[in-house]
């Protein structure tokens, strides 16, 4: 069996209690190094066999899932965050099923969940926003026509961008050409839960200079929109005294405005 196991965003203790239980029972690890805390191998077994992606093709770990599969042992592909955003395990699960190799996936804290704590931000704040646009720009990996970065700032929603430090100028201008202002408020955070995080408030014009700035390259998130200074929004409904729920009856039923929103 192949466990594929979101490692969290770098902080070895964010790893799910099932995750680390998966690292301690296996008897081959293969994680992606580039961005997997290395800390997280103390719990592997003496006997655990080891393997860094970040040198390897996908036709190599498939190789090693194969041979350890063929020896009934158990193996942990470690990805970073979690596995289903930016994790490229769709095209091992294909290869998988062909070889008629069993898998299952175990979640991990996504790095824009991090991000978010680190500043202490919510996403979706009522009358600010309701959404979260996760995308990237464009790099070596095409993003398809209609998820142009600009369509997706005409909506003003929450965005956070994986995978385009590097790219900050163009992302600005094309922030700009879907709509949002120049002094929208942006934030960058670098290997958020990692000790060497950094959080720094900026704006949309100014996310490169900032960028530049601090020295930051890579192993970041951009986080564009008015939630980043979580002014001018509405308390929720759900803990407004007024408002009753499944869970409380309102103190003064009779100022109730309007039934029905958020249950969680
Ligand atoms: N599956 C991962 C994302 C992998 S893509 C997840 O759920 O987080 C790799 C990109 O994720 C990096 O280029 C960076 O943009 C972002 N990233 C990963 N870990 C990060 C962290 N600790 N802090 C900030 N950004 C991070």
């Amino acid at each position: 069996m192949i466990h594929f196991v979101g490692a969290g965003p770098g902080a070895e203790d964010l790893i799910t209690v099932r995750g680390r239980r998966l690292l301690r029972e296996a008897d081959v690890i293969i994680y992606a190094g580039s961005l997997v805390n290395p800390g997280l191998l103390k719990e592997a077994g003496e006997a655990c066999r080891i393997y860094n992606s970040a040198v390897m093709t996908l036709e190599e770990v498939i190789a090693v899932m194969k041979q350890a599969e063929a020896e009934g042992l158990k193996t942990v592909r470690l990805h970073t965050g979690d596995p289903c955003l930016y994790g490229a395990i769709r095209e091992q699960m294909d290869i998988l099923d062909r070889l008629g190799i069993p898998y299952e996936s175990c979640p991990g804290v996504s790095s824009f969940c991090a991000a978010a704590a680190a500043l202490n931000l919510e996403y979706t704040l009522p009358e600010v926003s309701q959404s979260v646009v996760i995308t990237r720009m464009e790099g070596r990996t095409p993003v398809p026509e209609k998820e142009r970065i600009a369509s997706f700032a005409s909506h003003g929603a929450t965005m956070v961008l994986f995978l385009s430090t590097g790219l900050l100028k163009k992302l600005t201008d094309q922030l700009i050409a879907g709509g949002y202002r120049q002094d929208t408020p942006a934030a960058i955070v670098y290997k958020a839960t990692w000790p060497e995080e950094e959080t720094h408030i900026c704006t949309v014009g100014t996310l490169e200079e900032t960028a530049k700035a601090y020295g930051i390259t890579k192993t970041a998130l951009i986080i564009v929109g008015e939630v980043v200074l979580h002014q001018n929004y509405e308390r929720s409904k759900l803990y407004d005294p007024s408002f009753t729920t499944e869970y409380r009856t309102a103190e003064h039923p009779w100022k109730q405005q309007e039934a029905g929103d958020g249950k969680d």
